[in-house]
C-alpha cells in the first residue's frame, strides 16, 4: 500500500468522515474510540510492537519455549491492531487487495 498517513486527528481522514457507525461491522466503534483516543502514530508504533510480539512468540513456540496460548494471545493481539490499521487506512482499500491476493492464494493451492 502506497499510502501515506498523516498524524492529524482522526475524524480528519477523508475515508473517516464516510464512514458511518451504521455500516460499520460489529467492534469497529471500539477501534474507532482507540485510534481517536491514542491517535494515528501512537497505534501505527502499537501495531508494530504487536507485530514483534508475534514474532517472537512463533519463534519460541517452534523451539518449544511456549505453547499455543501464548500464540494465541499474541495472534489475537495483532488482529486488535490490523483492525484499528483498517480504521486508519480505509476498510475498502484493504478489501479490494485482500480479495485479489485470496483469488490469487485459491489459484496456487488448486493449480
Ligand atoms: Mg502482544
Amino acid at each position: 500500500m502506497s499510502k501515506t498517513v498523516e498524524n492529524k486527528p482522526i475524524d480528519r481522514l477523508e475515508h473517516y468522515q464516510q464512514m458511518s457507525d451504521d455500516a460499520a461491522p460489529s467492534g469497529v466503534a471500539v477501534y474507532r474510540a482507540a485510534v481517536e483516543k491514542w491517535g494515528v502514530y501512537d497505534q501505527i508504533d502499537m501495531a508494530i510492537e504487536e507485530c514483534a510480539e508475534l514474532i517472537v512468540a512463533l519463534k519460541h513456540c517452534k523451539r518449544g519455549r511456549c505453547g499455543g496460548v501464548e500464540v494465541a494471545e499474541e495472534i489475537a493481539d495483532v488482529e486488535i491492531m490490523l483492525e484499528q490499521l483498517r480504521v486508519v487506512f480505509g476498510d475498502a482499500a484493504v478489501d479490494t487487495v485482500k480479495q485479489r491476493k485470496i483469488e490469487r492464494l485459491r489459484e496456487l493451492v488448486e493449480g
